[in-house]
C-alpha cells in the first residue's frame, strides 16, 4: 500500500452555483461517503488545503482577470454573479477556489518532500476550463495549472506531465501552457461536446485524443495505451499530475462515453506505472468533472485504490 494524501477543506461544499446546478455541494460528499463504505478513509493522509495565494494565481492567470474575481466575488450571503451561461459565485466561491488551488499546492508540497507518496484532491470548484483570462465551464482557477507551474518554480522539476481523463477537453491547461515545453498535456475527451474546440496535437508537449460518442472501455483502453502512455513513457516526467474527471462514466448526464468505474482504476495504475519508472511514483491528483454522483462516487473510489495500489 503507498501512503496516499487525501487533501480537502469544508469551503469545498459551500460553493454553489445555483439549486440544480450539476456541479453540487454532493458532488464531494458522495465521494466521502463512498471512500468510507469501501474502508479506505482510515487508510488515507487527510490534509486542510491552504488558500492559493494572489501572487501564486497570476503565475499562470492573466493578473487583471485574477483580480477583477477578487474585486466581483459577491461579499453579501444574498448576492451572486453570473460570469457566464453555466458559471456564477456565490459568496463562498472564492474562498473555495482559492482552497481548491491550494490544496493542488499543499499536495505538490507534501509529495516533494516524500510526507505522502501520491495525493488526491477532493475539492470543487474544478479548474480545467478556466483559460489564461477566462473563467468558464464551472471553473475560476485552473487548479492542476496552479500546481503545475507552482512544482516547476519551487523545486526546479523541469519536465511536468499532465493527464486530464475528464470527458470535456481541457481547454485551460491546454491555454495556460501552449508555449510550455516543460509541460506535456494529454486530454482524453469526447468529441463536439463542450468546450468545442483545442489544438492540433504537438508530439512530446500535446497529446489531444476525440473520442466518439460511446467509446466504451474497450476502445478506451486501446486509445489510451495507443496514444497517451507511449508519449508519457518518452517524455520522462519527474512529476504527474491528473486532471480527473469523472464523466466519462456510463451514467454521466452531460456526455456520451461508456466508461465503468474500474477504467478509472485501470487508467490510474496505467499512469503510476510511468511515475514509478520516471518519476520517483510523485503523483497529484485533483477532482474535476463528474455528475452522476453514484458513478462519480464509485470511479474517484477505484482511482484512489489505485493510487493507494490497493487494485
Ligand atoms: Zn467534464
Amino acid at each position: 500500500m503507498s501512503k496516499t494524501a487525501l487533501v480537502h477543506h469544508p469551503n469545498s461544499v459551500m460553493h454553489k452555483i445555483s439549486e440544480y446546478h450539476p456541479e453540487r455541494p454532493e458532488r464531494i460528499t458522495a465521494v466521502e461517503d463512498s471512500l468510507a463504505a469501501n474502508g479506505l478513509t482510515d487508510l488515507l493522509v487527510h490534509q486542510q488545503a491552504r488558500q492559493a495565494a494572489r501572487s501564486e494565481l497570476v503565475q499562470v492567470h492573466k493578473p487583471e482577470y485574477v483580480d477583477w474575481i477578487f474585486e466581483h466575488a459577491p461579499t453579501a450571503e444574498s448576492e451572486t454573479i453570473q460570469i457566464d451561461g453555466d458559471t456564477a459565485m456565490n459568496v463562498y466561491s472564492l474562498p473555495s477556489a482559492l482552497t481548491a488551488s491550494g490544496a493542488v499546492l499543499d499536495a505538490v508540497d507534501n509529495v516533494i518532500n516524500q510526507d505522502v507518496e501520491n495525493a488526491f484532491c477532493l475539492v470543487r470548484p474544478p479548474g480545467h476550463h478556466a483559460e489564461r483570462a477566462i473563467a468558464m465551464g464551472f471553473c475560476f482557477f485552473d487548479n492542476v495549472a496552479v500546481g503545475a507551474q507552482y512544482v516547476m518554480d519551487k523545486y526546479d522539476i523541469e519536465r511536468v506531465a499532465i493527464v486530464d481523463f475528464d470527458v470535456h477537453h481541457g481547454n485551460g491547461t491546454e491555454d495556460i501552457f501552449l508555449n510550455e515545453k516543460r509541460v506535456l498535456f494529454c486530454s482524453t475527451f469526447q468529441e463536439y461536446i463542450f468546450p468545442g474546440k483545442y489544438a492540433p496535437s504537438q508530439p512530446g508537449h500535446l497529446v489531444n485524443v476525440p473520442l466518439p460518442s460511446g467509446t466504451d472501455s474497450g476502445l478506451y483502453r486501446q486509445v489510451f495505451s495507443e496514444k497517451v502512455l507511449p508519449e508519457l513513457d518518452a517524455f520522462k516526467p519527474e512529476f504527474i499530475f491528473f486532471s480527473a474527471g469523472f464523466d466519462a462514466h456510463k451514467n454521466d448526464p452531460l456526455a456520451s462515453l461508456n466508461l465503468e468505474a474500474e477504467d478509472f482504476g485501470w487508467i490510474t495504475e496505467q499512469v503510476m506505472e510511468i511515475a514509478d519508472a520516471h518519476a520517483q511514483s510523485r503523483v497529484v491528483s485533483t477532482l474535476e468533472g463528474g455528475y452522476d454522483l453514484d458513478g462519480l462516487a464509485q470511479s474517484a473510489t477505484q482511482h484512489v485504490k489505485s493510487l493507494m495500489r490497493l487494485n
